[in-house]
């Protein structure tokens, strides 16, 4: 991880087929140790080579990878929402041809949206896609393409939006394309790296300008059809930068948990607890040091928690055989991925931020790895579309699709484990947060309703406090899951758990009740300011 960060990505303008880009040396051993543990194609189809595992066992293990190299995996990560929309919307001819070697391994694929003009308004596309015998010729540039050009496969599968000559204004005239790097004679397409970005944080993942000049590529789905064909892919791909978050958030803890165990620093005011061979404490001891590593912790735990419930609900989604039960799992997944996109990506910078604090001096220095942590993880924020732009999915499209479903059975499902829980004392301390929770919930909600009905504005105004109230009640439903799951048994794991949950629901969970104060409090502060005046 620290190699990739120091020596970086190298772009050579004249390679002899054209530019190239060259990954960190010992990637290649990396990336093949990847490979051949069948990581990359262990959630496709057997029938393409891949393991057939559900969509949740990809983010248990993701966040291992993630927490260890979080540049690195993003490479194998992109493939993978390639492979998918490949899988739902190619043609047989497509999938028979790119799968295989997609799912090995042998190849990766890349995901080509954003344009100079465009990233999250993706109806300004401008990227031309012109029918010309059995295939079209895509014209254009795309910026940002994550391993959009890189050493460590023969070839490279990019997917990429563009517009056919009759294509439709806006967003209703995108279409998707599949454009290899390497045509079947392997000879060179015509689709090549202008130049790669120098950035915060991600050194070790190339970040890349593609220009396509008459590049060869074959329609994939229907034409006019590619924000569907997106959108296929969009929760798994979301939940999976959530995932990053949340694997970032991990391990800048345990980085801040060893420091705090190691360094010594004034004394405890308890004499009891006084270190008598030491003329100082470690600072673990100290009570502001373990609110900031308990933020942390319980915050994690939950995030976790709420990511993998989420991924279950994919899978339901999509292979559970009855139909009612495939729905509500997909309303579930459609509702909470905007959450866990934003929600844990804004918590995983703050998290990998009070890890570091922890360390103090010692975390902000190149000898810890926090500092590289907090730059690694700031990208999250604005990827897959930025958090602004998930609050807008949630308040304007989630909570209104199909007459407010979605939140109504999420809420039903939580009222429905309060009442079978109500008189459980043992996990009293859970269960009335909930209730508060829920209620403040159902108030800014019917506050959005009404006044996002008269004015726009002011649901768009609310939006992200909205998102990080409605998170706040789904961590604390979690936290109350895991209590019921934990209390009465006698493990060290379930006791911490335990003991997690409730500094969670006493410390984090209020800040649910701000939260819900902002939704109501509306748009006019912000919106009676004239241009000139910021
Ligand atoms: C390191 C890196 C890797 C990337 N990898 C890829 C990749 O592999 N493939 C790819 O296609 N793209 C990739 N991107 C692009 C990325 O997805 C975009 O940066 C992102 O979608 C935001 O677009 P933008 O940067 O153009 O911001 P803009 O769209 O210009 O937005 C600027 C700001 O305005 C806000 N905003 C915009 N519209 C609204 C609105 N209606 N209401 C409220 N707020 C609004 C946004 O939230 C944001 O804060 C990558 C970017 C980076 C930096």
């Amino acid at each position: 991880n620290k190699i990739g960060d120091r020596e970086g990505i190298k772009f050579v303008p004249d390679g002899a087929e054209g530019p190239e880009v060259h990954t960190p040396e010992v990637y290649k051993k990396l990336y093949k140790t990847v490979r051949d543990s069948g990581y990359v194609g262990a959630t496709m189809p057997t029938e393409f080579g891949g393991g057939g595992a559900p969509f949740t066992t990809a983010i248990l293990s993701g966040e291992i990878g993630i927490a260890s190299n979080m540049a690195f995996y993003m490479g194998p990560g992109l493939s993978h929402g390639a492979m998918k929309t490949i899988l739902k919307k190619g043609s047989d001819e497509l999938k028979q041809k790119y799968l295989p070697k997609l799912v090995s391994g042998e190849w990766m694929g890349t995901m080509c949206l954003t344009e100079p003009q465009c990233g999250t308004d993706l109806g300004l596309i401008k990227t031309t896609a012109n029918p010309i015998d059995d295939h079209y010729e895509l014209n254009g540039q795309k910026i940002w393409i994550s391993f959009g050009e890189h050493d460590l496969t023969e070839n490279i599968i990019h997917l990429v939006l563009a517009k056919l000559p009759d294509a439709p204004d806006g967003i209703k005239g995108i279409s998707l394309f599949l454009v290899p790097k390497r045509l079947e004679d392997n000879s060179r397409n015509q689709i090549f790296c202008g130049g790669l970005e120098h950035k915060l944080g991600i050194n070790s993942s190339p970040t890349c300008v593609m220009n396509l000049d008459n590049a060869k590529g074959w329609l994939v789905g229907d034409k006019h059809k590619g924000m569907e064909a997106m959108f296929l892919m969009m929760n798994d791909a979301r939940l999976k930068v959530g995932l990053q978050g949340i694997a970032m958030s991990e391990i800048a803890y345990q980085n801040a948990l060893e420091f705090a165990k190691e360094r010594k620093q004034m004394r405890s005011v308890v004499k009891e607890k006084q270190d008598k061979d030491s003329k100082a404490d470690n600072i673990i001891v100290h009570p502001d040091v373990r609110r900031m590593l308990m933020n942390v912790k319980s915050t994690t735990e939950a995030m976790r928690a709420l990511c993998i419930y989420t991924a279950m609900k994919i899978d339901l989604a999509e292979d559970h055989p009855d139909e009612k039960v495939r729905e509500s799992a997909d309303d579930f997944a459609a509702l909470m991925t905007p959450i866990v996109k934003a929600y844990c990506t804004d918590r995983g910078f703050q998290n990998c931020s009070e890890s570091l604090q922890v360390l103090g001096g010692s975390g902000f220095t190149q000898e810890y790895p926090l500092e590289q942590y907090l730059r690694d993880v700031r990208i999250t924020q604005i990827y897959e579309g930025t958090n602004g732009i998930q609050a807008l999915d949630l308040v304007g499209r989630k909570l209104t699709m199909h007459k407010g479903r979605l939140l109504q059975n999420f809420q039903k499902e939580v009222q429905q484990f309060l009442s079978e829980n109500k008189d459980d004392e043992d996990i009293k301390q859970f269960i009335v947060p909930l209730q508060n929770a829920l209620k403040e919930v159902t108030a800014s909600t019917m506050w959005l309703m009404q006044n996002g009905m008269q004015d726009p504005e002011n649901a768009l105004a609310s939006a992200s406090d909205y998102l990080n109230l409605l998170a706040l009640m789904s961590l604390t439903y979690m936290w109350a899951r895991m209590a019921k799951y934990s209390v009465g048994k006698n493990e060290p794991i379930h006791k911490n758990k335990i003991k997690t949950g409730t500094y969670f629901v006493e410390k984090v969970m209020p800040e649910l009740v701000m939260y819900s104060q902002k939704v109501q409090a509306g748009k006019s502060s912000m919106m009676e300011m004239d241009v000139a005046e910021f």
